[in-house]
């Protein structure tokens, strides 16, 4: 190490914070990286535990996107391409009174198969109807940049409810009517491209199994990218401090100080509520804006139900929706060892509970309390009285940042604020999922390194 080498401090330890140390390090002439993570453990909403026996089961994030690279590409980069598995064949239903199979033909949601959605039964005749006069409409603007606004005005409020906003709302833990369209590209693409989806859906080419798995993850869960990406990190010579919560940012001429250690850079990786604090007194405007990016809490219970009671028309689906009319407090439920081959088991099957989202808010209860509630939920939900034999609760608090309207403008106008030698990456910005903290990491770190 000469002694002219840069220092690059990363705040927070979560994915994007580890992608940005390990893109740093792994540089023709690496500056020299020093992680702080506040936790005791790396990886932050990436976090796999053994479960009923199972040695890997996941506590958040299960999967991630295959058709972005970014998450692919780290897992291969860090050594994990030959354990990338996909998820089991099985479709997901929505619960509406009953389980519903979701109709053929949907994009995110959105129907482009007027057909297939004239048989299903989960949306009644009036909404099939109102869906069916969308390619009689005129241009819907995107101004408000709303995507329930959008869908509601396209297709009605009966798909909305019922499709939408179950499908693209359970992603995010999202109310969609409170969240940018421009957030979900796969619909503001098409939105800003065609008057009707109807018309424009159905010329799109259908997806073809050759076009590979949707979904990827490690064999060993989520949390063995996190490990993966921290040993090569480390490999490469960037130092990980766990237990290191920072208190204080400030500047010092070009450079930063973090907790009284001079670097030449500083990439904040950590929630944009947790640099929001640390960046307060130095820079109380880009502060200030950081504190507007609203979360949404989340619990998610991992139950483990004996076979014995599991009855056969469950078995080939990888889960079901609950559409926020008929919520109490649980959103979603994946049927995890359906879903994941690997996680199958003789004895019992694994559902992972899925509670609150943007205005359901469920972290002011108990451990007991919010298992209570799945239990009870699910088994009215499947009309069966869950016996639990080991059960897990995991609080997620922050667990998804929420892109209001103008979401993308705000976060380029805090962006060209920055003072060089300073950047962002994480899920409050451009994108929630894993591939694309990934990816806003890389692009940060490329930064602050040129
Ligand atoms: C239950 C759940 C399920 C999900 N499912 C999926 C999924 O299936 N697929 C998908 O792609 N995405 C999913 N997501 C979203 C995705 O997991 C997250 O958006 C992503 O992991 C966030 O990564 P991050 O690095 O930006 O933030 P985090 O993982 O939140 O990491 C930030 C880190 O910063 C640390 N920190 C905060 N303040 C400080 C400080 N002052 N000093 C030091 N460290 C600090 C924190 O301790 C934390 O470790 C899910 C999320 C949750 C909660």
């Amino acid at each position: 190490m000469g002694t002219g080498q840069r220092r690059v401090a990363v705040v927070g330890g979560g994915i994007a914070g580890l992608a940005a140390a390990h893109a740093l390090a792994t540089r023709e002439s690496a500056p020299e990286v020093v992680l702080f993570e506040g936790d005791t453990r790396l990886g932050g909403k990436l976090h796999t535990s053994p479960f009923a026996g199972h040695p890997a089961i996941d506590e958040g994030p299960d999967a991630f996107l295959a058709r972005l690279p970014w998450g692919t590409g780290l897992a291969k980069a860090v050594g994990l391409g030959d354990e990338l598995v996909s998820p089991a064949a099985g479709k997901a239903a929505v619960w509406w009174n009953r389980l519903h199979d979701i109709p053929q033909g949907l994009l995110l949601g959105m129907p482009t198969d007027v057909l297939a959605l004239a048989k299903s039964r989960l949306i009644p005749w009036p909404g099939k109807l109102r869906a069916a006069t969308e390619p009689f409409r005129p241009r819907t603007s995107l101004d408000d940049d709303s995507l329930g606004g959008y869908v509601r005005r396209r297709f009605g409020d009966a798909v909305h409810l019922r499709l939408v906003d179950p499908l693209v709302g359970s992603i995010y833990a999202a109310d969609t009517d409170h969240f940018s369209l421009a957030a979900v590209p796969q619909i503001a693409d098409l939105a800003g491209k065609a008057r009707s989806i109807l018309v424009a859906g159905r010329k799109m080419p259908k997806p073809s199994p050759a076009a590979g798995p949707v979904f990827y993850a490690p064999v060993g869960g989520m949390g063995a990218l996190a490990q993966a990406t921290a040993r090569a990190a480390q490999a490469a010579g960037a130092a990980l401090r766990t237990g290191a919560v920072v208190q204080q940012v400030a500047r010092d001429g070009d450079g930063w100080m973090v907790d009284g250690e001079r670097f030449d850079a500083l990439l904040l990786a950590c929630p944009a509520a947790a640099s929001a604090v640390l960046l307060r007194d130095t820079l109380p405007d880009t502060a200030a804006a950081l504190a507007t990016i609203p979360v949404a809490d989340v619990a998610m219970v991992t139950l483990a139900i004996p076979t014995a009671v599991w009855p056969e028309h469950l078995r080939a689906l990888s889960g079901y929706l609950v559409p926020k009319p008929v919520q109490h407090l649980v959103t979603a439920a994946s049927f995890g060892s359906q879903k994941w081959a690997h996680w199958a088991n003789d004895d019992h099957v694994v559902l992972r509970i899925s509670l609150g989202r943007d205005g359901l808010p469920v972290l002011h209860l108990d451990d007991q309390q919010l298992l209570s509630a799945a239990v009870q939920e699910v088994g009215r939900h499947l009309g069966l009285d869950l016996q639990p034999t080991a059960s897990r609760v995991t609080r997620w608090a922050g667990a998804f940042p929420q892109y209001r309207p103008h979401h993308a403008a705000k976060v380029a106008a805090i962006e060209a604020a920055l003072p060089r030698g300073l950047a962002l990456a994480g899920a409050g910005y451009h994108g929630i999922g894993v591939p694309a903290c990934i990816n806003s990491a890389q692009k940060a770190a490329a930064t602050l390194a040129e």
